[in-house]
């Protein structure tokens, strides 16, 4: 995001002219910086056989699902349905992955019967999965490292309480029910969780996931998952993608020359690829002055940007309208009827009722979280790739509300 000429902009695209164009409040996301990201990583990893599987739950819309497909990009899914959306959008489903956590065996039939790459994370799954498939389906096992990592205890999943994978205390067994049922295990995966601040951690949990291979000899790949942590403002650490890839791949490659084979290198980024890339941006439709703050309440809540209430994340606020105005205090909230603050105590500049306002690090985990609470229709979505913007979801209207609704006889 820059200011050229006093504006705003992303990509060349006037942000504030977006907002006009198709209203708001809208998700708008600059694909130029989604495929800058994907090739920071794949450039970053180039001397292995690295194979990136985009974290889809974080951002689904098929637009988004077709560009990454288009620039080589794999996907990592935890539903059936979105097993469904990234075959709609193209996906070989060898390139897919099905990574859920806690889902029936139907489920997990459902994806093998379309021919993606399971991943399996609890021993019960796993002997169901052996006595259903033997040696004819191949499976990956999600093993859960008890690496204590993450900002929030919400998004962190590799702790000794996580529901997530299964622990590596308990190889030994996972070994015996795949002898028993002569599962071919072709890859092992862990994923410790959101927001990782160094390559320690990652080279840690690598450690782990070497160790275990010596119980599987049929490895096709290795799973590292994500946590790569992007800054939400300024002097954030974020993960440095070039210093754990220089650290990881010459790990890595021993590694292969132990293993006697050289394995794919996965990894399953959804916000270090699309969170920078979104802005979401709302009209100020109040300046309430309170005994203790101005509140600016604004024509969205937590029900399309939950992040702020559930994860206490942290959005960068702008003002659109007034780039050059002088800084005030506000307190920004939504117009949702519960306690709905996406900031406290920020400066902007200085704000009118009509402004229009933008989010950072809005393209990961908003509008997939959406709701229609308080009976609100969800944003558009917006898509910028190259230099035009295009519409890539109409913003809901009454009728959605409805869809599914039967009326009763009373
Ligand atoms: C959510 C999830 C990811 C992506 O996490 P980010 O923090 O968005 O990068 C990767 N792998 C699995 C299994 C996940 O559930």
């Amino acid at each position: 995001m820059e200011i050229v000429n006093g504006q705003y902009t992303v990509s060349g695209i006037n942000l504030s002219e977006i907002a006009n164009e198709f209203g708001a409040p809208v998700y708008v996301y600059d694909g130029n910086k989604i495929i800058e990201q994907y090739n920071r990583l794949i450039n970053a990893f180039k001397p292995l056989n690295i194979k990136v599987k985009y974290a889809c739950k974080a951002l689904n819309n098929s637009s988004i699902l077709k560009l990454l497909k288009q620039h080589g990009s794999g996907l990592d899914t935890v539903s059936i349905n979105e097993v469904k959306l990234g075959l709609l959008a193209g996906f070989d489903p060898k390139d897919i992955i099905f990574t859920p956590n806690c889902v029936s065996i139907e489920e997990i039939q459902e994806a093998v019967r379309l021919g993606v790459h399971i991943n399996i994370d609890n021993i019960s799954i796993l002997e169901q999965f052996g006595h259903l498939y033997g040696n004819t389906v191949p499976c990956c096992i999600r093993i859960n490292p008890h690496i204590l990592a993450g900002g929030n205890t919400k998004i962190s999943t590799g702790h000794i309480d996580s529901k997530f994978g299964i622990s590596v205390y308990q190889l030994r067994h996972v070994a015996r029910v795949v002898k028993s049922s002569n599962i071919r295990v072709n890859g092992l995966h862990m994923h410790t969780g959101s927001d990782i601040l160094d390559a320690g951690v990652f080279l840690q949990g690598a450690e782990i996931l070497f160790d275990a291979t010596k119980d599987f000899l049929d490895l096709e790949f290795l799973d590292f998952g994500s946590g790569f942590k992007v800054g939400y403002k300024e002097g954030d650490i974020t993960t440095d993608i070039e210093e754990l890839a220089g650290a990881l791949s010459q790990r890595f490659q021993e590694f292969c020359k132990e293993y006697g084979k050289d394995l794919e290198l996965w990894f399953e980024p959804g916000k270090f690829l699309v969170s920078e890339a979104g802005y979401f941006l709302v009209k100020v439709n109040v300046l309430k002055q309170t005994t203790a703050t101005v509140f600016v309440g604004v024509d969205s809540g937590m029900n399309h940007l939950i992040r702020p209430m559930l994860y206490d994340s942290y959005h960068s606020i702008i003002n659109l309208s007034n780039p050059e105005g002088k800084q005030r205090i506000y307190t920004v909230v939504g117009y949702i009827c519960e306690t709905d603050t996406f900031g406290w105590d920020r400066k902007l500049s200085e704000v009118h009722e009509g402004d229009m306002l933008c989010f950072k690090n809005a393209g990961a985990y908003g509008f997939t979280m959406s709701s229609n609470y308080n009976a609100r229709f969800k944003p558009a979505e917006v898509l910028i790739w190259k230099d035009k913007t295009q519409l890539i979801r109409r913003r809901e209207d009454f009728q959605d509300l409805l869809r599914s609704e039967i009326v009763a006889e009373l």
